[in-house]
C-alpha cells in the first residue's frame, strides 16, 4: 500500500485533457500517477505542457484517453524508498 503527500505545490495553467468531465477518444496516453508526466509515442515521459503541443500537432481535436502508470524516474524513487523501509 502506498500513500502520498505533496512536497511542494506549483501553480499551472488548467489543462483540458486532465478535465475529468471531457469526452475522450484516441490516442490512449499513460500518465504518471506520481508526477503527472505523460508518455508520448517516441518521446518518452514529458511535462503536461509538451503534451498540449503534441496534441496540437495531431490536430484531431479529440481529447486523449488516459491510463495511469509510473514513469522511470518515479519508479526509481519508489524503489529507493522501499529499500529504505526494508
Ligand atoms: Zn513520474
Amino acid at each position: 500500500m502506498f500513500s502520498t503527500h505533496p512536497i511542494r505545490v506549483v501553480p499551472r495553467d488548467p489543462v483540458l485533457f486532465l478535465d475529468p468531465d471531457v469526452q475522450r477518444g484516441e490516442p490512449l496516453l499513460t500518465i504518471c500517477s506520481w508526477c503527472m508526466k505523460v508518455r508520448l509515442p517516441n518521446q518518452g515521459w514529458v511535462e503536461l505542457e509538451e503534451v498540449v503541443n503534441y496534441l496540437d500537432i495531431l490536430g484531431s481535436g479529440m481529447v486523449p484517453s488516459l491510463t495511469h502508470g509510473v514513469c522511470r524516474e518515479c519508479q526509481g524513487d519508489i524503489e529507493k524508498e522501499l529499500k529504505i523501509l526494508k
